[in-house]
């Protein structure tokens, strides 16, 4: 168990597409561990291998209310539905933008014995699983927001106000 380094934006490596894990090794076992304790620790709802600099098809999903979840080599088998939100990622500390994303996913990924597994979102569990999903081919939630980034605190002061 170990914290790993987030890497963030102006970061090289976040724009990288990712290589399909072929084998579940040691290796990616303790990957995998760690991005839960990197994820928990900066209170993140999901983390991607290259936000801590791994270039591997791997993402890690906790919305709290549902269990957590462990993607790898995922890809889309459906959506549906829209929603509109603000967003925000652990490699681009204290700003948010809007992002419109489908507000269902239907994934396929495989399991930690790398057997194929089916998992769903909705609401914010979809919204996180395709934000993760995009970290592997090297897109920031920025690319698809309707807005450029905005400051989290300035906006959290003025909704005090
Ligand atoms: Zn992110």
């Amino acid at each position: 168990m170990a914290i790993r380094k987030i890497r963030y934006i102006g970061d090289e490596i976040l724009k990288k597409k990712c290589k399909p894990v072929k084998n579940m090794t040691p290796s990616i076992e303790t990957l995998i561990e760690d991005m839960f304790d990197t994820m928990y620790e900066a209170n993140g709802v999901g983390l991607a291998a290259p936000q801590v600099g791994i270039l591997r098809r791997v993402c890690v999903v906790d919305v709290r209310d549902e269990e957590p979840i462990v993607l790898i080599n995922p890809e889309i088998l459906e959506t549906s539905g829209e929603q509109t939100d603000d967003e925000g990622c652990l490699s681009v500390p204290g700003k948010v933008a809007e992002v419109t994303r489908p507000n269902y996913v239907k994934v396929s990924s495989l399991d930690m014995d790398m057997n194929p597994v089916i998992y769903e979102g909705e609401g914010l569990r979809a919204r996180a699983i395709l934000h993760e999903m995009d970290h592997l081919d090297g897109i920031l939630y920025g690319e698809r927001a309707s807005e450029p980034y905005r400051d989290l605190e300035e906006e959290e002061e003025w909704e005090e106000e």
